[in-house]
């Protein structure tokens, strides 16, 4: 059985400060829920001093992006290298906001997830299609094509240390979710993809989480589905109490039901 993760992307908010005090909360929250993998992902200004916070913790930290090369002349960039020194397990690589407004492209998405496996950092990697793509009936041609691109060069080995995050675009900080069925069908249309690309065994290993205007409301129905693995969190992770019960319907969806 898939071990549900539940990530919490800070995007651009919060002071080193507020981070603490927010880390706090959600470890006094959700520590003992260890059937769900937790995550919280603060700006890089914030990563070492959280470090410090979560060291007696099962919480991990992740990053919200990274540049491929472990070193060198690339002024501005952080690697993963760094990011290890820093105390990150995880990073999110091709987040929407970051090939919207950042030129991301499926090409650097595969570069940044070899890169990130290579220095032992778990990747969550987003995909999902725009409004326009889904009203033209694009989703899983974007799908097939996001996922050629970043997995075009890993392997059925890599299953267990890729995660997956399918981010419909247009559910991302809209407060408009993708429903349980739109959710369900794209998750397995990835988890097919995955077993003809590489096998059913590894497949059967991925995590795929769902991200997109998840609520304390909305996430046990979401992540009750077969192949919905736990979710990616904007906005309401910014709350402990809004994030701690998304951890907790995780953990009620995956484990009680089971
Ligand atoms: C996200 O940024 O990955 C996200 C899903 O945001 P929100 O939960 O705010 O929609």
């Amino acid at each position: 059985m898939r071990r549900p993760i539940v990530a919490g992307n800070w995007k651009l908010n919060l002071t080193i400060q507020e981070g603490k005090d927010l880390v706090g909360k959600i470890k006094s929250a959700c520590g003992s829920l260890t059937s769900v993998e937790v995550v919280v992902c603060p700006v890089y200004t914030g990563l070492f001093a959280i470090s410090q916070l979560l060291t007696d913790s099962s919480i991990g930290l992740g990053a919200q992006d990274m540049f491929w090369e472990p070193q060198g002349a690339y002024t501005g960039e952080v690697s993963p290298i760094m990011l290890r020194d820093a105390g990150c397990r995880y990073v999110i690589i091709g987040h929407s906001e970051r090939r919207r407004y950042f030129g991301e492209t499926d090409e650097t998405v595969k570069k940044k997830l070899l890169s990130a496996l290579k220095h032992q950092l778990r990747p969550i990697v987003c995909i999902g299609e725009t409004l326009e793509e889904r009203e033209a009936n694009r989703t899983f041609d974007v799908l097939d094509r996001q996922l050629s691109g970043a997995l075009a060069e890993s392997a059925p080995a890599d299953a267990e240390r890729i995660v997956l995050a399918y981010e419909p675009v247009w559910a991302i900080g809209t407060g408009r979710n993708a429903t349980p069925d739109q959710a369900q069908a794209s998750h397995a249309f990835i988890r097919q993809w995955l077993a003809k690309r590489w096998n059913a065994d590894a497949s059967s290993k991925v995590r795929i989480q769902y991200g997109g205007s998840v609520t304390a409301d909305n996430a046990a129905v979401l992540m009750s589905q077969a192949d919905v693995d736990g979710a990616l969190v904007g906005g309401a992770s910014l709350k402990a109490e809004s994030f701690s019960a998304i951890v907790r319907a995780a953990h009620d969806s995956k484990t009680v039901a089971a």
